[in-house]
């Protein structure tokens, strides 16, 4: 069997461990398991589950879901506050991703990356038959975006996409939104800006997709509303934009108990907002005790995860001494520019208390 040349020479996806392997490892039971490495919300929406459960035996699971996700996207609109022809529904951000590259970005096309970012936006653009081109992000400030060499590469190239995230991961760095609005005026190329943290920061682009077609904002019900198993998110476009996308995405890839979930979820903001709040609180607590450790240099952040680096010791070491007390945090040794770095998601106050002290026990 075949299988494409794009995989001779490809680095995959870095699988994150499953909670039980981390369990077996760390020799504790499943539920003692402190999984602080994929930018989730500690918190289980428990009120919205038993509302889903009470209307669940009505869905009509015998029939595929309405393909224009109507009700949903009426919620998404109101959130939001743009028009339905607006917004294209997406089975999570890595969906969101791959109907816009399938979208604006041919074989041997180029596409700009502002690095170290998200690692699907190379994975998705690559399998596309994208090459990618990282324009490193600046060292002052520290990750800034480097928005004259976007622009610079993006140009020379003759790029098809540009990928900004916004708040950055994993740097948790912020890109002003006159910046961006600079990058979409100067460039005619698709520019997507993932705001897949958005709700930590509350600055979003979407004042531009309306005078401007090339511009793509991808959100998620995965990190703030704390849906990521529910696999819900959004892009927003110009209208003309999001017709294109609708020539490429799959028409049922929602199922009605999601649609269902997102529609309760996106009625009860509130709760959004006093998690956020939480969330906020612990980061700023846990961005001052890894300020207060010798060997720790944490990076300011403006999302739900803190990227530090150890200024003493291996990061290897030290993501497999955390796992064995059950803790998981991201180990990012090896990426571009961050040599020795880790990164970790906020969790409750409990769960960050026994990272700070397990990892003020094994580095300080
Ligand atoms: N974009 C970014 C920047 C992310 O960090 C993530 C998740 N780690 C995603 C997209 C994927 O989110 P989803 O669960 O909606 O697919």
């Amino acid at each position: 069997m075949k299988i494409r040349a794009v995989f001779d020479r490809f680095s995959p996806y870095e699988w994150e461990m499953s909670p039980e392997e981390i369990a077996k490892v760390a020799k504790i039971p499943v539920g003692d398991v402190i999984r602080l490495d994929t930018n989730t919300s500690p918190f289980i929406p428990e009120k919205w589950l038993r509302t889903l459960s009470k209307d669940v035996h009505k869905l009509p699971v015998n029939q595929y879901p309405d393909t224009r996700y109507t009700e949903l996207t009426r919620y998404i609109s109101r959130y939001c506050g743009v028009k339905d022809e607006n917004i294209i529904v997406a089975s999570g951000a890595d969906e969101a991703i791959d109907i816009i590259i399938k979208t604006i970005v041919d074989y041997d096309d180029k596409v700009v990356l502002s690095t170290p970012s998200y690692p699907m936006f190379r994975i998705a653009s690559q399998i596309a038959g994208g090459k990618t081109i990282n324009v490193p992000r600046r060292n002052s400030p520290p990750f800034a975006d480097d928005v004259d060499g976007i622009i610079h590469t993006s140009k020379e190239n003759r790029a098809s996409a540009v990928f900004l995230c916004n708040p950055n991961n994993p740097t948790g760095t912020f890109l002003e939104i006159d910046q961006i609005r600079r990058i979409v005026e100067e460039l005619d190329c698709g520019v997507v800006v993932d705001e897949a943290y958005f709700e930590y920061c509350g600055k979003t682009a979407i004042k531009l997709i309306n005078e401007h077609p090339n511009l793509f904002i991808i959100r998620t019900l995965s990190k703030a509303f704390s849906l990521a198993g529910a696999r819900i998110a959004y892009i927003l476009a110009n209208e003309e934009t999001a017709n294109k996308l609708n020539y490429v995405r799959p028409p049922n890839s929602l199922s009605v108990i999601s649609i269902r979930l997102g529609i309760i979820a996106l009625s009860d903001v509130r709760q959004v907002n006093r998690w956020v709040k939480y969330i906020l609180k612990e980061r700023d607590r846990c961005f001052k005790a890894l300020s207060s450790m010798r060997n720790v240099k944490p990076y300011p952040s403006v999302a739900n995860f803190i990227l530090f680096r150890l200024l003493k010791g291996n990061s290897e070491e030290v993501y497999r001494q955390l796992l064995t007390k059950g803790i998981s945090i991201r180990n990012l040794n090896g990426v571009e520019m961050l040599d020795n770095c880790m990164r970790v998601t906020i969790g409750s106050k409990k769960q960050n208390n026994r990272f700070l002290s397990e990892l003020k026990r094994i580095v300080d």
